[in-house]
């Protein structure tokens, strides 16, 4: 009898995790993971924080560890899916090959969003280990970076030039930086805290163009410039799954068991799936954290293996999100989803120094962020869950 496949598009850390996983929940027969990047899995943290520090990295130094189950995974690297049919349960790669597949799984992530081209200019990106590789070498002292876009990333990129020595601007429509996922009182904060270590913020500005060694922003602010480094969010790799009748508005919307719109053997994991919490409510959201990328890959890997092997599938998806950024000035932990909240106030320390904050919704507690207090993250994690667990307990009487 020819052996059934598990076929998972996209080789990073949710894909292989979930190929983990899929041989924990007792899956024997053939899987297949297909990766567009030329290389096995790695780890993206470390591109934006130790790579860009040190001046130098590659592959090696973050790839992730395989398991001894893993060599037994195919590995189908440098290669793209172009067009999936689920109905028939086939991909097809660029090079011309299809797929035919029993169980599919998809961990395809997100590319990085970019301005129009018509901004012109060069402008880097940081998504890929090729791209820290590219950015940590221009980093020379004195060099002058513009970064637009002050979320997490631009924020972590400008902390390491400045480090290393450059020259800083960062420009961004929102009045603070990390204003979206944090709000606004600890925005404020960390932005007083990058100006103090050497950052120019230029906030609530775009950028009109991007010339040989100029930025032009929508207020006529002419800012120099030796690197432009684009940071300004991502776009989820959906246009494989196109014309399956999904929902491909924001990543591929999943049922609570993480199975894409519901289809039977068919998951989504990662950056890129948009799913429901049973944790929050049942409106699906994007969450793109490490964490999830593990949580989701041991969830949807029961469901597959439930559903090919008509096993019971799992409980509905819930976690509690949990995300770090080491930002020279500052090492923020975030827990839950505080982007939710409608009021913060710190519930211990002080902003201005070490502090963590508790983020509510309609005065239920829906996040903690930590800035520093680092030996209090546990203490902080449990509360937020009973809190979760408990609101959750009682929506259900
Ligand atoms: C610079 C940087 C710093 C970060 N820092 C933090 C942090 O400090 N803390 C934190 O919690 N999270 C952080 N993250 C986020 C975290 O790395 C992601 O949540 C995680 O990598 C998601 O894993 P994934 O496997 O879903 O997606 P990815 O890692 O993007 O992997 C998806 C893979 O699929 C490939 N692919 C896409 N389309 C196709 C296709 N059609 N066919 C084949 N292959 C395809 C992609 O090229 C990619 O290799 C950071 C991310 C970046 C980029």
């Amino acid at each position: 009898m020819t052996a059934r496949v598990i076929a998972v598009v996209g080789a990073g850390l949710a894909g292989l995790r979930t190929a983990e996983a899929v041989r924990r929940a007792g899956w024997t027969e053939r899987i297949v993971v297909v990766g567009d990047e030329p290389r096995m899995p790695y780890n993206r943290p470390p591109l934006s924080k130790k790579i860009l520090l040190d001046g130098t990295g590659s592959h090696d130094q973050v790839a992730l560890r395989l398991r001894p189950s893993e060599h037994e995974t195919e590995w189908r690297l440098g290669n793209r899916v172009v067009r999936s049919d689920l109905d028939a349960r086939t991909l097809w790669l660029a090079d011309g090959s299809s797929l035919v597949y029993d169980g599919l799984v998809a961990a395809s992530g997100v590319t990085a969003r970019r301005l129009p081209e018509a901004v012109g200019g060069v402008r880097r990106v940081l998504r890929t280990v090729d791209d820290a590789v590219a950015l940590t070498t221009a980093l020379t002292a004195g060099t002058r970076v513009v970064v637009i876009g002050a979320g997490f990333i631009g924020c972590e990129v400008a902390s390491a030039a400045v480090a290393r020595g450059c020259e800083v601007s960062v420009v961004a429509l929102d009045a603070a930086p990390m204003t979206v996922p944090l709000g606004p009182m600890v925005g404020a904060e960390l932005g007083r805290r990058h100006a103090g270590a050497g950052v120019r913020f230029h906030l609530g500005q775009g950028v009109t163009s991007v010339g040989e060694d100029l930025v032009v922003l929508t207020d006529g602010t002419r800012l120099g410039a030796d690197l432009v480094v684009e940071a300004i969010g991502s776009r989820p790799n959906t246009q494989w799954l196109a014309d399956n009748g999904l929902d491909l508005a924001d990543g591929v919307v999943c049922d609570a068991r993480l199975r894409m719109g519901g289809t039977p053997a068919a998951v989504a994991v990662g950056d890129v799936a948009r799913f429901p919490n049973a944790h929050f409510d049942d409106v699906p959201r994007r969450v793109e954290h490490w964490q999830i990328a593990a949580d989701t890959a041991l969830h949807a890997a029961r469901t597959l293996v439930a559903d090919l092997d008509a096993g019971e599938p799992p409980a509905a998806f819930g976690t509690v999100p949990a995300f770090w950024s080491d930002q020279g000035v500052v090492s923020i932990r975030s827990f839950g989803m505080p982007g939710l909240a409608d009021t913060s106030a710190v519930l211990e320390g002080d902003l201005t120094g070490e502090a963590a904050i508790g983020y509510s919704r309609d005065g239920a507690l829906v996040g903690v962020v930590l800035l520093g207090l680092a030996k209090q993250a546990g203490a902080h994690l449990r509360r937020l869950t009973a809190e979760l667990e408990t609101a959750r307990a009682g929506s259900r009487t």
